[in-house]
């Protein structure tokens, strides 16, 4: 779980070990993931806290590595690892540019490509990408919204290249959902919690655990032909804009 040490990443962490899967933690806050493989471990679960920074490939090596030697085997792979951008698209300095890319994109395929070769060993995986409702109608800021659609040309194609290889990859698309990284934007532009809230047909925005969930549903056996899939969770947003282009 990358990204596990927050958010939407700690709730679907601690859906799996209440399921009683295994589960690594791997973020680049070692302080968050240590504590998120603590209330696992209370769980019961087997859990390993890694620091990692998804967007260096060594990093990355190196926990695929770590999970190898502790868990002998991966069998899901959750890309939650995320930052956003607020600027708009002329104040977009090129470093935050890159550094979206860096982190939301190529930290998403760098995980898929080192977990492939471990999935492959026991010819099945499940591959799971945190989009968002950003990356299909532009709702977000410019950086954040081309990052995650991005991620959905990057998993549609993956799962296409591994669907006879007993390993699907899948989008999972939150609408505005309660987690520290929404929380923060929301405290610095007053009133804008109380306009999303009104934009969304169900009137609220998501928790954590309602996309923890549907992760859940992806990561398991059960799912297995499923592949390809972009499945949003935004309480009707998407849906909404669909209608009115
Ligand atoms: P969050 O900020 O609560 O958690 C993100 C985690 O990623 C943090 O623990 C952070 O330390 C970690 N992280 C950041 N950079 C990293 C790096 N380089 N390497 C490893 N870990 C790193 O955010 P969240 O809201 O739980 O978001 C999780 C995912 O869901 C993100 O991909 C986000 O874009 C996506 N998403 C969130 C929302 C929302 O409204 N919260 C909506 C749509 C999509």
């Amino acid at each position: 779980m990358t990204g596990g040490g927050s958010g939407i990443g700690r709730a679907a962490t601690l859906i799996f070990a209440r399921s009683g899967m295994d589960v690594v933690i791997a973020d680049i806050d070692e302080v968050k993931a240590r504590g998120v493989a603590e209330e696992a471990a209370q769980i019961g679960a087997g859990a390993l806290a890694l620091r990692v920074d998804v967007s260096d490939e060594e990093s990355v090596r190196s926990a695929m590595q770590q999970t190898e030697v502790r868990f002998g085997r991966l069998d899901v792979l959750v890309n939650s690892a995320g930052v956003d951008f607020h600027k708009e698209l002329a104040d977009i300095p090129v470093e935050d540019w890159r550094r979206v890319m860096d982190i939301n994109v190529t930290g998403t395929f760098l995980c898929m490509k080192h977990a492939k070769r471990l999935m492959l060993l026991n010819k099945y995986g499940r591959m799971i990408c945190l989009g968002s409702s950003s990356g299909i109608y532009g709702m977000g800021w410019p950086a954040y919204s081309a990052a995650k659609a991005a991620i959905n040309g990057l998993a549609l194609s993956a799962a296409r290249e591994l669907a006879l290889q007993g390993i699907t990859v899948n989008v999972v698309a939150p609408g505005p959902t309660e987690t520290p990284l929404s929380l923060d934007l929301w405290a610095n532009n007053p009133g804008r919690r109380q306009r999303l809230e009104s934009s969304v047909p169900v009137g609220r925005v998501a928790k954590p655990e309602e996309i923890g969930a549907a992760i859940a549903y992806l990561a398991s056996e059960e799912a297995g032909f499923v592949t390809g899939s972009i499945l949003v969770i935004d309480g009707g947003l998407t849906s909404l804009m669909r209608q009115q282009t």
